[in-house]
């Protein structure tokens, strides 16, 4: 079994919904998830450029669009809020959908909107996509900028809230003042390690072992200039050298997947950062081809038991003692 934590399922739903259709998860998603034998995943909100200019407006877009999908895909779909959700989806053969917030620019005004939010589901957030916000700074600001007070506060109410905090695509400034100002463990969804690709996106061997300190997971991201800056480089291969990386510096029970397909997103979406329609490396193009990463981790020596963890088991353990706490 497979459990995904990142993929912009939420976006797609809500562009093709807007422009008329309906039943996205069924029509376009599941089989391929079932090939893929998908546990689950953490489906995010993405304010998607260029609706990044109004992101509030966006959000409430998004969650009128997710609302009525799940109506049409709740015998397929289950919405995974308290520790016990994630048994009760695989017994009954649901997708187990972890709801989660990209960034938080949608709110950033006001930050007392992250309890109707809980409310309606989310149990997972990251303060900034790339842009620098009310609340953080992503990649993309300034570097000597890390998180406001606002933040701060943001924080604390996510963590009172037992709501999983996501440092993917914050500035380092950003990372170590969330590091600074967490009690419990925090993830990276979906970054991988700069020793093997020197992106910003990636993350450092100190901040891989500060993740690993704090007891947390990091997800690898099998989006093409994340893997490796050489075009000969961009594969399996070298995704399976980030999970080797990874563990080797924080061991395997802090390893997961988050592979960010871009096979969710229509053009339309990605088109103001990517001339491509799929940026995933191109002999793992999306779920349904995940067993080709398990195979090249097999002959590496990795074991039945350790491959289980990387694959769904540290989520689960991770989701169901955090949410105990
Ligand atoms: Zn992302």
């Amino acid at each position: 079994m497979i459990f995904d934590m990142h993929g912009d399922i939420w976006t797609d739903v809500t562009v093709k919904r807007m422009n008329g259709s309906k039943n996205i998860i069924k029509t376009n998603h599941l089989d391929r998830f079932k090939k893929g034998n998908m546990l689950g995943g953490i489906f995010v909100v993405w304010i998607d450029p260029p609706h990044d200019k109004r992101p509030f407006d966006r959000l409430i877009e998004n969650l009128i669009e997710i609302s009525k999908e799940i109506l049409d895909s709740d015998d397929v779909i289950y919405i995974v809020k308290e520790k016990e959700d994630l048994a009760k989806a695989i017994n009954e053969n649901k997708l187990a959908v972890v709801m989660g917030l990209e960034g938080l620019s949608s709110i950033d005004k006001n930050i007392e909107l992250i309890y109707p939010l809980y409310e309606f589901g989310f149990r997972h957030a990251s303060l900034t996509w790339n842009e620098e916000n009310n609340l953080a700074t992503g990649i993309d600001g300034d570097v000597s900028r890390g998180i406001t007070n606002k933040g701060k506060d943001v924080i604390k109410i996510m963590e009172d809230l037992n709501m999983i905090i996501d440092v993917s695509h914050a500035n380092e400034k950003t990372f170590w003042d969330i590091v600074n100002c967490t009690k419990g463990p925090i993830i990276a969804s979906h970054s991988n390690a700069k020793a093997i690709c020197n992106h910003k996106r990636n993350l450092s061997d100190e901040q891989i072992k500060a993740i690993g300190d704090k007891k947390g997971l990091i997800g690898v991201n099998s989006f093409h200039k994340f893997v490796h800056h050489d075009k000969e480089r961009q594969n399996i291969l070298t995704l399976a050298d980030h999970i080797e990386h990874i563990a080797y510096l924080i061991g395997i029970d802090h390893v997961a997947f988050g592979f960010d397909f871009f096979d969710y997103l229509s053009s339309e979406s990605t088109s103001s950062f990517s001339a491509n329609d799929s940026n995933a490396i191109p002999d793992m193009k999306d779920i349904s081809q995940v067993y080709k990463l398990i195979d090249v981790l097999l002959e590496r020596g990795f074991s039945n038991e350790e491959i289980d963890k990387i694959s769904y088991m540290n989520f689960m353990r991770y989701f169901t003692e955090f949410r105990d706490a």
